[in-house]
């Protein structure tokens, strides 16, 4: 089985309403779709939604390093993912969340290939319940309230909270959605880098009382040798987001014992055959 036809499309998608982290805000969910054609007829389709602040990519740039990558992969036996992956990343370093649309699209066409749903050809066996959260933006604290209230009422069972502004105002956003919602709900939140060190350690001190489930990069993620400190001082757990992208960086933060857990999302990884790899 050979790669026939490779498609990439752009999809523009105004969203409900702004997404606000502190990093910058998304008014459109700019992602980039990739389709496989094999020549005995499979199609594999893979996505990916890649963030500016931090993936470094855009749609734009994805739909062009798409072309880099899709002249490389035609041809190729759609079911030797690690040779794919490897000749992606002789292609390009980088560009992670395009290159796991062209990985999710391969294992789209191997699990059809092989008459299995993604969830049995990666070994899993379907028994685990996963709950899912909302994601409340980074707003005025009377805001983030009200969103926390509207996201209770649709049945969301966990909510999440963007959070890395000033002490103070950060404090309050998580006050005034406690007031709302009370303690039943559990909340985590994320700084997306906003805090300093020091920051981080005061503010996480405070947010104590609040029943936090964990907190996603407190800091900076070149700060990453700080990051230990922030974890040895923090009443809450701490979660790496930004700063473990693909299994070298688990391997660092662990060596470096800077974190409880690890965020792993595909647009960070290059796709699943990363995100699987362990040391
Ligand atoms: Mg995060």
């Amino acid at each position: 089985m050979l790669i026939n036809v490779i498609e990439i499309f752009k999809s523009k998608i105004k969203l409900l309403e702004p997404f606000k982290i502190s990093l910058g805000i998304l008014d459109y969910a700019e992602n980039v779709i990739v389709r496989i054609t094999t020549d005995n007829g499979l199609v594999g389709i893979g996505e990916c939604s890649p963030f500016r602040t931090i993936n470094g990519e855009s749609m734009d740039t994805g739909f062009i390093v798409a072309q880099y990558l899709g002249n490389v992969l035609i041809g190729e036996n759609p079911l030797a993912i690690e040779e794919c992956v490897t000749m992606m990343n002789k292609v390009i370093y980088g560009n992670t969340s395009i290159k796991s649309a062209f990985d999710m699209a391969l294992y789209d066409i191997a699990s059809q290939y092989a008459n299995l749903p993604l969830y049995k050809f990666l070994g899993g066996n379907n028994s685990t319940q996963i709950i899912t959260d909302y994601t409340i933006s980074i707003d005025r604290p009377e805001k983030m309230a009200d969103d926390a209230i509207k996201i209770r009422d649709k049945g969301f069972k966990i909510i999440k909270v963007k959070l890395g502004g000033t002490r103070g105002d950060d404090i309050e956003r998580i006050k005034r959605i406690r007031t709302q919602i009370g303690y039943d709900i559990p909340l985590r939140i994320d700084a997306n880098q906003g805090w300093d060190c020091r920051t981080a350690v005061e503010v996480l001190k405070d947010l104590e009382p609040y029943k936090i489930q964990h907190c996603e990069e407190p800091i900076p993620r070149w700060d990453f040798m700080n990051l230990p400190f922030v974890k040895k001082n923090s009443p809450i757990p701490i979660m790496a987001d930004e700063s473990c992208c693909d299994h070298h960086d688990a391997a660092r933060l662990i060596g470096l014992d800077a974190c409880h857990r690890f965020n792993i999302k595909l647009g960070k990884s290059s796709g699943i055959f990363n995100a699987l790899k362990n040391y």
